[in-house]
């Protein structure tokens, strides 16, 4: 690469950057150049209405596998292409939010994939939150370099990208599975499983949902402390389900009646028989809904709704 080239990706990389700005408990990415009317427009509202009763309307991704170039594809699918449209329809009927469970970029996390990945985010950026989870093929230290991250979030645990998330009748926890970049298996680690376990403990009763990346199976690919998470969270009731990606599935199954809920991917599936797209979940106090919106590959599901109710 010509210093021309690198002069010419950090001016950009710069001119893209977003900051993470605490508001009102919730640790959001947001641009700059909105933030303090953000945190006015929290601020005038009474603390705790904040819409505790009234069920939360969030969008979740995961997989984008955005790459430097607009024009990267794989089994006939445009991952640029697929996440333009979802972010369109996303944009559309906004959300409260967003969450992203990892794979953000196409295989090794190169600045430039995050880049577009933030060309991509503009019809949405400044209007609504947007937490991502890492996964295997991000790089967590290009990822943060893009989305900067407040002191405190970078102190919960050491080399671990973790957010938690307020999102009115429910709670966010966003874990950081990425183990080594381009390395299919995921790991929490000893230092995160800890960390979430007192977390847990000193949290309240509101009803709690789990993401990161890594898929729930037994093979080599999949989330390898996934017993020991089962052990911390088992025994706490406000922990009703864990939201994933990773597989290019999409798909319901449970745990002692912990839910487990697999994205599907935007960027492609793996089999033919998968839909690509987004889900729109509606998360309350007793439960959620779940409505896929397919746009590409196995479309059979489009808009069908799922309904969960959380485990007492
Ligand atoms: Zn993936």
């Amino acid at each position: 690469m010509s210093e021309g080239m690198d002069h010419h990706s950090i001016t950009r990389r710069r001119f893209l950057r977003f900051s993470l700005t605490a508001v009102g408990g919730v640790v959001a990415l947001r641009p700059r150049w909105s933030a303090a009317q953000d945190e006015k427009k929290e601020d005038s509202k009474p603390e705790g209405s904040r819409s505790a009763s009234r069920p939360a309307r969030w969008a979740f991704l995961s997989d984008t596998h955005i790459a430097g170039d607009p024009e990267d594809n794989y089994r006939s699918f445009y991952p640029y292409r697929n996440l333009q449209k979802a972010f369109t329809q996303i944009a559309s009927d906004l959300p409260e939010g967003l969450v992203v469970t990892g794979d953000i970029a196409r295989l090794t996390g190169q600045m430039e994939d995050y880049e577009n990945f933030k060309k991509l985010l503009v019809p949405l950026v400044g209007r609504r939150p947007i937490y991502v989870a890492l996964g295997n093929h991000d790089d967590r230290e290009h990822f943060l370099d893009v989305f900067e991250t407040p002191a405190a979030q970078k102190l919960a645990v050491k080399g671990k990208h973790i957010v938690t998330v307020d999102a009115g009748p429910v709670r966010f926890i966003l874990l950081d599975s990425l183990f080594s970049t381009n390395e299919t298996m995921g790991l929490l680690g000893k230092a995160q499983r800890t960390w979430l376990q007192r977390y847990l403990q000193t949290s309240d009763d509101k009803p709690v949902l789990l993401f990161f990346h890594h898929s729930l199976r037994d093979d080599d690919g999949d989330l390898q402390d996934l017993p020991r998470l089962f052990d911390i969270i088992k025994p706490v009731a406000q922990v009703k389900a864990i939201v994933y990606g990773h597989s290019h599935e999409y798909g319901f199954s449970d745990f002692e009646g912990i839910h487990l809920i697999n994205l599907p991917a935007v960027a492609f599936n793996f089999g033919d028989d998968q839909p690509i797209g987004w889900v729109e979940a509606r998360l309350g106090r007793e439960g959620g809904e779940f409505v896929l919106h397919a746009i590409g590959g196995n479309t059979d599901q489009d808009g069908r709704a799922r309904r969960l109710r959380w485990r007492s």
